[in-house]
């Protein structure tokens, strides 16, 4: 999932402005940022099975990551950094923060609801969660691009952007949408896992950087 994370980044900005909007997106998809770095660490692991062309699902191995108890913990630093950083806004701070927590959490609700029961409680051996909704495809893509509709419609009402800014972050949010769809229906299977850590990691410092200047909101 990427669209859906991107579109719950947009939801959570838009109820907190005076945050930059990329900030929220990339807190949301965190979590797989943690992923993709800590695979080419050799840290956790993602293989690309025999079946990959038919289910564009490969099999993760990620309980620091995507654990339930590590996302609890990434969402809960992530907090504290947001805390810690804002000084600029004094008391009021914790309200941001939390929202970066949540943002943060909201990656591994919205995982749990697609994976197939792979997200383990704490460690690799530990009891499995998922929902699995990614066995219906279709369904899965169509609830990940009202998500990401969503988001992007609460962000930019009230946002006060012009139009060539909202014009953009549509256009984003669209091809964020239909990369999302591609890569789970008829993208090839990736060259090597490395090959795709490398493109998930540039494709989010991308996607989260466009967001963030696009979103900026005028002075
Ligand atoms: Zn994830």
């Amino acid at each position: 999932m990427f669209a859906g994370h991107v579109g719950a980044g947009l939801a959570i900005g838009s109820v907190e402005r005076r945050i930059n909007v990329g900030v929220f997106i990339f807190a949301a998809v965190l979590i797989d940022f943690i992923l993709w770095l800590f695979v080419l660490f050799g840290w956790e692991s993602v293989i690309i099975p025999a079946d990959y062309t038919a289910t564009h699902q490969p099999d993760f191995v990620f309980p620091l990551s995507h654990g339930l108890l590590a996302a609890t913990a990434w969402s809960v630093l992530a907090g504290a950094a947001a805390f810690l950083y804002y000084q600029r806004l004094e008391r009021t701070r914790f309200r941001p923060a939390a929202l970066i927590a949540a943002a943060v959490f909201s990656h591994w609700l919205l995982d749990a609801l697609v994976h197939t029961p792979e997200l383990p409680v704490m460690g690799a051996q530990s009891v499995k969660l998922g929902l699995g909704l990614w066995q219906n495809m279709a369904a899965a893509l169509l609830v990940e691009a009202i998500i990401a509709a969503a988001g992007l419609y609460l962000f930019l009402s009230g946002a006060g952007l012009s139009r060539a800014r909202n014009h953009g972050l549509t256009m984003l949010c669209l091809v964020v949408i239909a990369s999302t769809v591609m890569g789970m229906t008829v993208a090839p299977p990736p060259p090597s896992v490395n090959a795709m850590a490398a493109t998930s990691l540039i494709t989010i410092a991308a996607v989260c950087s466009l967001a963030g200047w696009l979103g900026r909101r005028p002075r």
